[in-house]
């Protein structure tokens, strides 16, 4: 059974930037607003991120890794929308069979925090002797996930990351991702051990502010709005575009789908050939796209950590935001 757990888990959990992903998107869904992420090695040691959210009830702390544990089931759209996250409930499981795991937290309501360690879904004790119950520590409100040595069991995983720096790299793009998505939140993200940040921002107005402290090197003036809505197709789309002026070497396209950073070959390369008109000279844009889409329109069998996601009327959804892109860019004069 463990076995099974493992490699499950491993299937969910394939790069540490999956598990800060995962952290991320908890702690934002704690309605936090300040978020701050510590890495050792390439998130690979240690991944600890701090949050100034609800917190988690010292009741609810012994079943917290186990499989299907979610508070996140209320409403019934969200019945439908498990498909499209496939697995609710399955990251803090998953994470506790690959990596040594420990909580601590504080509610509104509790008087301290309670600080809790897990392996293989389950409470355990910090010290042999010890016991394995949540045991209350001085914090503040919200919580701390610290990931200690992620697939310390699963050397074959482990091997494949030959570079730490490589794997800071992709965490930091996702950090900014979701700095870019969830302005009103701050964040920090930095080595361990180190005292400056390699990511520093304080909570933005709005999301072109965030995009500035974030982006400031590649899009300063750059950007216009889009915005868009279609009944027929269920969906609603808002971003920020890079205008004429702005050509990059590479593609930026930070696309969220239902509040989910993901990947769509397929949108960016319509993306892409979009601009193509617009940036003669082979340059590329930035795209910040939050698109919505009833949830029961996206496609189900796509497993949540492959990013590349896919949903109902592809084609049709594309088609409309390229339009909409190239509306607002002809309006700009270059
Ligand atoms: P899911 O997010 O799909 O519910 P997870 O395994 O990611 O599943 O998390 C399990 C549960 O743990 C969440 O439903 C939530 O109740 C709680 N939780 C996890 N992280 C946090 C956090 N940072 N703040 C508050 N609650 C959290
Ligand atoms: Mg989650």
């Amino acid at each position: 059974q463990d076995v099974v757990n493992k490699i499950a888990a491993g299937e969910i959990i394939v790069a540490p930037e999956h598990a800060l992903k995962e952290l991320i998107e908890n702690a934002v869904d704690a309605g936090s607003t300040s978020l701050e992420v510590v890495i050792k090695e390439g998130g690979l040691k240690l991944l600890q991120i701090t949050d100034n959210g609800h917190g988690i009830d010292k009741e609810d702390l012994a079943i917290l890794c186990e499989r299907f544990t979610t508070s996140k089931l209320k409403a019934f759209e969200d019945l439908s929308s498990i498909g499209t996250y496939g697995f609710r409930g399955e990251a803090l499981a998953s994470i506790s069979h690959i990596a040594h795991l420990s909580v601590t937290t504080r509610t509104k309501e509790s008087s301290c925090a309670w600080r809790a360690q897990y392996s293989d879904g389950k409470l355990v004790s910090p010290k042999p002797g010890q016991s394995a119950e949540p045991k209350p520590i001085a914090g503040r409100g919200g919580t701390q996930i610290t990931v200690e040595d992620l697939f310390y069991n699963v050397p074959s995983r482990r091997r494949a990351f030959r570079s730490a720096s490589e794997e800071y790299a992709k965490i930091l793009d996702m950090v900014a991702r979701y700095a870019v998505h969830c302005a009103g939140v701050s964040f920090t993200c930095k080595k361990h051990g180190s005292s400056t940040a390699d990511i520093s921002v304080p909570t933005a107005a709005g999301t072109l502010d965030r995009i500035r402290q974030i982006h400031k090197a590649t899009v300063a003036n750059e950007l216009v709005t889009l915005n868009t809505e279609n009944e027929r197709w269920g969906f609603k789309c808002e971003g920020w575009i890079s205008n004429a002026n702005h050509s990059a070497k590479r593609t930026t396209l930070l696309l969220f789908i239902n509040h989910r950073s993901v990947e769509s070959s397929v949108i960016k390369k319509a993306i892409e050939q979009t601009y193509a008109t617009f940036l003669p000279k082979g340059g590329r844009p930035f795209v910040y796209l939050n698109l919505e889409i009833e949830p029961a329109r996206v496609d189900v069998n796509v497993h949540p950590t492959k990013r590349e996601v896919h949903f109902l009327n592809e084609d049709e959804i594309i088609a409309i935001i390229c339009d909409e892109i190239r509306n607002s860019l002809s309006k700009v004069d270059t």
